[in-house]
């Protein structure tokens, strides 16, 4: 199967015959439907994988977001924290239920929610009588927020967390897997996430109501009679029993690929080490699952930007992107209120993701960190 051209991709999906078996098996089950034996088992997989006692398959991350907050009664009215360093999918869902989003900046080492800056806006938000009905957090790029700090901080609020885990299966954060903290937590399985659906999500929960309505919402909402039945509005958010095969093919091989995004994410630290001006985001903390790896850039001292090594690579025809730009930055997102030091537009001027992808070739890396090195020499 020939899908990658010369191309080195960011992060592209790793597939391989386990698939092929499991998602001929599902095809040739009959289960062809947002129903049926794989769904079953994948939630129950995943339920186990991250020890969470109900999971909730659905067609993708940003369902699961909307399902989480309708689960915690987020509306019309009410506030959500929102990191400002991450996928438009978080801040979307929030104005989905109707509620409006706060944004609050990050911390420069790893991108994650400065919880120093979100205790003051508690406090600003809790002073102005503003209802805050959830604190949704972000596990950036594969590395968990600061959940020791800031589960008892929203707990003096009588906040409720909500985590998304989009990016982060298969991290751990002080002993404890990623989509676990918090009230609910969601996983997203799109084509470029640590493992794919083709699309795909997860809504994770120890709270066995909010895990039953988010099912029947995610259901059209049906009630449990014969004829069609409905007192509220639903929607059509059940992930297809094919695709749950394909998950179940890819969570048999998560270790593995995590390990590959590893060796990957070394391979980066290991020619920029001793390099002036350039770190990786995270740092030295590989307790993520390297979902992607990127390079902060200070101008000054490195004598080059974040841009001349991705049209360096661009030339090459070597995939970069610009760290996440920030939601307070976004046309869309222009009016909201925001606790901000800096720190967001700083990375997103200054960053740079690299391939990452587990399905990436050892030729492959080989050649990009040559061109990374080929690059560096011309700067020295
Ligand atoms: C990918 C992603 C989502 C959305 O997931 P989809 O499955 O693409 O809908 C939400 N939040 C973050 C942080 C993501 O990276």
């Amino acid at each position: 199967m020939i899908i990658q051209s010369h191309r080195v991709l960011l992060s592209g999906p790793d597939i391989g015959s386990l698939e092929e078996e499991y998602l001929l098996a599902a095809l040739r089950s009959g289960w062809v439907a947002p129903v049926g034996p794989d769904l079953d088992l994948f939630e129950r997989e995943i339920a186990g994988r991250v020890g969470v006692p109900h999971a909730v398959a659905v067609s993708s991350g940003t369902a699961a977001l909307h399902l989480a907050l309708l689960g915690i009664g987020a509306g019309p009215g009410d506030v959500v924290v929102v990191p400002t360093l991450t996928f438009a999918a978080t801040a979307n869902a929030v104005v989905y239920t109707g509620a409006r989003p706060v944004f609050v900046d990050c911390y420069p080492a790893t991108g994650n929610i400065d919880v120093e800056l979100l205790a003051g806006l508690l406090a600003a938000l809790h002073r102005d009588g503003v209802p805050v009905r959830a604190v949704l957090t972000v596990d950036l790029y594969g590395l968990c927020a600061d959940y020791e700090r800031i589960l008892p901080l929203c707990d003096q609020y009588g906040v409720p967390v909500v985590e998304d885990a989009a990016e982060a299966l298969g991290a751990v954060h002080r002993g404890r897997p990623a989509g676990s903290f918090g009230r609910a937590a969601v996983l997203s399985f799109n084509g470029n996430k640590i493992m794919t659906t083709s699309g795909g999500g997860m809504l994770l929960t120890a709270d066995g109501g909010l895990a039953s309505r988010a099912r029947y919402l995610a259901g059209q909402a049906r009630q449990p009679v014969e004829h069609y039945e409905h007192v509220e509005i639903g929607y059509n958010y059940r992930l297809s029993n094919l695709l749950a095969a394909l998950g179940r093919a890819q969570l048999c091989r998560l270790d593995e690929m995590i390990e590959r995004r590893r060796a990957v994410r070394d391979g980066y630290a290991q020619v920029f080490a001793g390099v002036d001006g350039v770190r990786l985001l995270g740092g030295e903390d590989f307790s993520g699952n390297c979902w992607l790896t990127s390079v902060v850039v200070d101008p000054e001292r490195a004598g080059w930007r974040a841009g001349d090594l991705a049209a360096h690579l661009r030339a090459r025809e070597v995939e970069t992107r610009p760290i996440f730009k920030p939601m307070h930055l976004q046309p869309v997102f222009a009016r909201a209120r925001t606790s901000l030091s800096g720190a967001a537009e700083h990375l997103y001027e200054n960053g740079l993701v690299l391939p990452s992808g587990s399905a990436l070739d050892e030729n492959q890396v080989r050649r990009v960190l040559g061109d990374v090195m080929e690059f560096l020499d011309g700067r020295r």
